[in-house]
Order: structure tokens, then C-alpha cells, then sequence
């Protein structure tokens, strides 16, 4: 079970992912999250990536590859996995496919408006990386986490002005790999306008028809 989820930021792509995680036990891999670890490791990769990050732009692709290929390649990925932020473009889809193979694309779709509020919404735990929304999944205490206590903050790239840039690095630079993705006939694309669990009925009743499992 090898999966990309794209989508633009704020699709729920990394929420998605950490339900399919959960249910089909294949590990969620985040080129996102990939890239953080490395930062706050402070890692010669993690210093020249963060500065593409905190603009808003995407990192090289040859540091990304370097991440990603060490991950799949970890012992808890042997019955697949979960892409997540990857691949950004084509050249990177390209770079995938000489790595692995993979069995299928579920592209979300959202609009516009409802991504900036979504994003611009969203709230992290320092502490234990958990997610909150401001309107939608809040926490019992404002401003910290009800798991671990953890103080909670917005992500330097959730705030708005960068959330809109990073929307229009999808759509110059991710789009085209819908066409990619659909002439090599592994893309089905969902539309994300309901709640987290609608959303995700949908994704695992595709999982069970492409991958014959019990519903
Ligand atoms: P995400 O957590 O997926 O929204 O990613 C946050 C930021 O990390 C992006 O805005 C990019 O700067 C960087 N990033 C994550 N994945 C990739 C990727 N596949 N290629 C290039 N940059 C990436």
C-alpha cells in the first residue's frame, strides 16, 4: 500500500493520513515533518532548508530526496506508506519513481477560502506536536495543549501571508502532477467539503475497493 495524498496546504492531507496510519498500521511520512526534525536538529540539511521554509518557498529537491529515501527505506515501511507533501513538483515525481513505485494518488480537493481559515486557524503543541483549530477543534484551555499541557502556537508558516504563498506554490508547482499522476492511471481525486470523518469514509471506502479489504 504505497499512497500519495496531494492537496494544497490545508486540505487535511496530514489529518487523513494519520487515520489511514492508524487503521491500515503503514507509517504516515511527512516531508514536512521530515524537514522540521531536521531543523530543530540543527543538521547542515535542516540550516539551509530553513530558510526556504520561513519564506514560504519549497526547499530543494535533492535535500527533500535525501530525507525521503532514507525514510522509506526504514523497516516499519515494508508494507507500505503514506506520502505526505511529496512529491511538491514534477521533477521531484520524477525522483520518486526511481526510487519506489507507487499504487495510489488520492488528490484532495478544497476551496479556497475554506484552506486559508482552516490554516490560519490552526494551532501546534510545542510540546507534543498535537493539532488544535482555533473554531473548529479547540482546546479546553485556550492556548494550551489538553494532551500533555504543552503550550500551544502558530507555525510561523501558518500565518497568512505565507499560507497564501504557499498556495500559490501549489498550484504553479503541484498541479501538473495531477496530469502526471493521471496518465500513469493511479489518481482519484475526493472533495473535501464535510467534516474529518466524512472525508475520511470516503478515502477508506477507496482504500477497499483499490486494495480489495473488507469495509
Ligand atoms: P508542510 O508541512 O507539508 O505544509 O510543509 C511545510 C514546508 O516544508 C513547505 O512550505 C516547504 O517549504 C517545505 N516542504 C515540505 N515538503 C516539501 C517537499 N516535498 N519539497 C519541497 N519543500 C517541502
Amino acid at each position: 500500500m504505497k499512497i500519495i495524498l496531494l492537496g494544497p496546504p490545508g486540505s487535511g492531507k496530514g489529518t487523513q493520513a494519520k487515520l489511514i496510519m492508524k487503521e491500515y498500521n503503514i507509517p504516515q511520512i511527512s516531508t514536512g515533518d521530515l524537514l522540521r526534525a531536521a531543523i530543530s536538529e540543527k543538521t547542515q540539511l535542516g540550516l539551509e532548508a530553513e530558510k526556504f521554509m520561513n519564506t514560504g518557498k519549497l526547499v530543494p529537491d535533492n535535500l527533500v530526496l535525501q530525507l525521503l529515501e532514507v525514510r522509506i527505506n526504514e523497516n516499519d515501511c515494508i508494507n507500505g506508506f503514506i506520502l505526505d507533501g511529496y512529491p511538491r513538483n514534477l521533477a521531484q515525481a520524477q525522483d520518486l519513481q526511481k526510487i519506489t513505485n507507487i499504487d495510489l494518488v488520492i488528490n484532495i480537493k478544497v476551496d479556497y477560502n475554506i484552506l486559508i481559515e482552516r490554516i490560519c486557524g490552526r494551532r501546534t503543541c510545542k510540546q507534543c506536536g498535537a493539532i488544535y483549530h482555533i473554531k473548529y477543534s479547540p482546546p479546553k484551555e485556550r492556548g494550551v495543549c489538553d494532551q500533555c499541557s504543552g503550550l500551544l502556537f502558530q507555525r510561523d508558516d501558518d500565518r497568512k501571508d505565507i499560507v497564501k504563498k504557499r498556495i500559490k506554490t501549489y498550484e504553479q508547482e503541484t498541479k501538473p502532477l495531477i496530469e502526471f499522476y493521471q496518465q500513469h492511471e493511479v489518481l482519484t481525486t475526493l472533495t473535501s467539503d464535510g467534516t474529518i470523518n466524512e472525508m475520511y469514509k470516503k478515502i477508506s471506502s477507496l482504500l477497499a475497493t483499490r486494495f480489495y479489504l473488507k469495509e
